[in-house]
């Protein structure tokens, strides 16, 4: 894989967004898609799969320990998920203040979780936490071949 030096201050940063089984089931995927493109920010990748559960596994390898692990990698191969990577400048920590706290009962109102969520066990979709594991988790759920480069026609309207 060939690394894409990205420019952190305003150019391509990108993030893993994935709407976990529970909101595929639960009829969310355009709400949520929606948010994103609202925003401003643009989708450079998107499928609808049955995750491996090796692939779960490594998704969330730092939780390893954690004593929810096994109920969280259940929950995420429990039925097909939505995978997605959108870029623009500040992405990651914008996509998390989209999606809200993991605890959807402390999530405030207006973010994903906030309004459509009760429990943290089925919190409806996931957003990486850095840039770097945005990189590492778009490189672990998309092929090179399955993410599409390119520029969207309303950009000068969103950005000066
Ligand atoms: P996130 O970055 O907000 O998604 O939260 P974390 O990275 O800390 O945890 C990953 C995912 O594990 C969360 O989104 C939840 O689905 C799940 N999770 C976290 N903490 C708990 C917990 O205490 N119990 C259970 N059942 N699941 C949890
Ligand atoms: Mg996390």
């Amino acid at each position: 894989r060939v690394a894409v030096i990205r420019d952190s201050s305003g150019g391509s940063e990108r993030t893993y967004v994935m709407v976990k089984p529970d909101g595929v089931q639960r009829g969310l995927v355009g709400e949520i898609i929606s948010r994103f493109e609202r925003k401003g920010f643009v989708l450079k990748g998107l499928k609808l799969w049955q995750t491996p559960e090796e692939l779960a596994q490594n998704h969330y390898f730092e939780l390893k320990e954690k004593p929810f692990y096994p109920k969280l990698v259940k929950y995420i191969i429990s039925g097909p998920v939505v995978c997605m990577a959108w870029e623009g400048p500040g992405v990651v920590a914008s996509a998390r203040k989209l999606i809200g706290v993991t605890n959807p009962l402390q999530a405030e109102p207006g973010t994903i979780r906030g309004d459509f969520g009760i429990e943290v066990g089925r919190n409806v979709v996931h957003g990486s936490d850095s840039p770097e594991n945005g990189e590492r988790e778009i490189a672990l759920w998309f092929k090179d071949s399955e993410l599409v480069e390119w520029e969207q026609c309303i950009t000068p309207w969103l950005r000066e």
